[in-house]
């Protein structure tokens, strides 16, 4: 039988790359992807490290990270919506000058 995605075993050999504790799984599912040749189904679990503090920092970083790639987005939406502005008032402004000429 071929699995697509078991990377859980690799993982739970490797020691915790931030303070090299045992590292176990918390939680295991499957989640079912449809693909133009139907579906396929891929099998998920979250690794957590076995240090309680440890993984509340990595909580953490990752609720961090996730906030800064909202702000991210949010900054390059607003820029894209003054581009945008800028560009229609660069267009008035072009036309203007050759009204005047
Ligand atoms: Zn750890």
């Amino acid at each position: 039988m071929k699995v697509i995605i078991s990377s859980g075993k690799t993982y739970l050999n490797e020691p915790c790359n931030r303070c090299g504790s045992e590292k176990r799984v918390a939680k295991k599912w499957k989640e079912t992807v449809p693909t133009l040749m139907g579906t396929t189904v891929i099998k998920h679990s979250q690794i957590v490290c076995m240090n309680e503090v440890c993984q509340m920092e990595s909580d953490k970083m990752l609720l961090k990270e996730a906030k800064k790639r909202q702000d991210v987005k949010a900054v390059k939406e607003a820029n894209n919506a003054l581009r945008k502005a800028n560009a229609l008032t660069a267009t008035n402004k072009a036309r203007k000058n050759t009204s005047r000429i």
